[in-house]
């Protein structure tokens, strides 16, 4: 049989590490070729390297060629709340996020939004992201079918939930952790999707809850764990008054055997230090949250000190408190969170946060968020000059940092001009077509 090949030329942009931590973390080729045989990556080179090719040829130049970006943290079910209005964190859940989710016991429901919801993050360019489901096990089985059919990488998780919540959205006190164990049976290593175990956060959760979930972590390997923490302070207080042997806010998670390589804890605006610390001895990871930070009101999280402390973090919507499905979003408010605390954040910082960031964080790092040999070819094409200013802008840019900032600053969904789904262009994703 003859391999299926590809050749997608541009300019390269890729992170081969953080580039906080390497000055040669940076592969810029502005005139390369991506070559993909079968959904992999074979070879990344400049154009001129190639001898003749003897395959099709995507030409996009003019264009930057990226590693597909990933979503570290957001919520399916909130697809349909985006853009819902002026509460806090605890307010917008009870007025918002449950009766949304209440919606999804209706599996029709489920399935059409799971499509919707898939191929609104392909047309921003997200290839993969770490997702939650409502709390019905269904809403899994509707989520990672469709992701199947689309061939793409996915985590995601059933929430867990047995109290503080309305009664139709509530766990037994056992159930909701079976349901967990027949999904992780189902689909968790079947092909490119993984299984996360979901509790949504401590005030959701029994002790119990919590415990059983950190158990199951035990009982199948290279699962990963999401769940949040520290995103309001109302939310600290309270989990501080209903775990008063609890240290503090993580060492909930600690006690009941959650945290350890592959937890991504959504938010954690409100770390302490010895938290921090902790988070980064056992290996997990935050998912960084901008855009829905500021939606919220919720605060701002220190990119910086997490940074010191050895954390890995990953850059996340958190549709649908975050207002977009678009990373150029989400990198613009992290910039922006950064100026407020007086920190310094680059468009480098920032792309690496939206792809090889986030690849670590989901610990997928070995197979996404890079173009390289040996990856899977996730690719997302974008046009730094898809808007008469962002032209503009484009030709007076001193140099290729510049240029970067640029489109961080001023794109959207606009920019994205095509996307990869190993090595197969977006229509042909969406229309079912997942071999090249
Ligand atoms: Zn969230």
């Amino acid at each position: 049989m003859t391999a299926s090949r590809r050749a997608i030329r541009g300019e390269i942009v890729s992170f081969l590490d953080d580039p906080r931590r390497s000055s040669t973390a940076l592969r810029h080729i502005p005139d390369g070729i991506v070559l993909v045989e079968n959904g992999r990556i074979v070879a990344v080179e400049p154009a001129n390297l190639l001898p003749a090719l003897d395959c099709p040829v995507a030409d996009h130049r003019g264009c930057l060629v990226m590693p597909g970006f990933i979503d570290a943290h957001l919520h399916f079910p909130q697809i349909d709340i985006v853009a819902a209005p002026g509460e806090d964190l605890l307010g917008w859940l009870d007025r918002y996020t449950f009766p949304a989710e209440a919606a999804f016991s209706d599996p029709a429901i489920a399935n059409r939004a799971a499509s919707f919801f898939l191929d609104e993050l392909l047309r921003n360019g997200v290839t993969c992201g770490a997702v939650y489901g409502s709390v019905h096990a269904h809403s899994i089985d509707a989520l990672f079918e469709a992701a199947e059919m689309r061939g793409m990488c996915l985590v995601a998780g059933k929430v867990l939930m047995d109290r503080m919540c309305p009664p139709e959205l509530c766990d037994g006190p056992d159930s909701g952790v079976q349901a967990c164990r027949t999904l992780i049976r189902r689909w968790h290593g079947k092909g490119r999707l993984r299984y996360a175990v979901t509790p949504r956060f401590a005030l959701s959760s029994t002790p119990g809850q919590l415990a059983r979930a950190g158990r199951l972590l035990d009982e199948f390997p290279g699962l990963l764990m999401q769940t949040h923490i520290s995103e309001s302070r109302r939310e600290v207080a309270s989990v501080r008054a209903l775990f008063p042997a609890a240290r503090d806010y993580l060492d909930v998670y600690d006690q009941a055997g959650l945290l350890r390589e592959g937890a991504v804890l959504g938010h954690g605006i409100w770390l302490t230090e010895r938290e921090l610390a902790r988070l980064a001895e056992a290996g997990g990871a935050i998912a960084f949250c901008p855009g829905s930070n500021a939606f919220l009101g919720s605060g701002s999280f220190s990119c910086a000190s997490a940074h010191a402390s050895g954390v890995l973090v990953g850059l996340a919507s958190d549709v649908g408190a975050g207002p977009s499905v678009c990373p150029l979003d989400s990198m613009r408010e992290a910039y922006f969170t950064a100026r407020r605390l007086g920190e310094r954040f680059s468009a480098f910082d920032a792309f690496y946060l939206a792809t090889l960031g986030s690849a670590r964080a989901l610990r997928l790092g070995g197979s996404v968020g890079t173009l390289d040999a040996g990856m899977d070819a996730d690719i997302v094409v974008l046009d730094p000059a898809a808007t008469p200013l962002m032209a503009r802008r484009q030709t007076v840019a001193k140099d290729f940092e510049e240029r970067l900032f640029a489109l961080m600053m001023l794109g959207d969904d606009r920019s994205v001009a095509e996307v990869y789904v190993r090595g197969v262009p977006r229509q042909q994703v969406l229309s079912g077509r997942t071999v090249n």
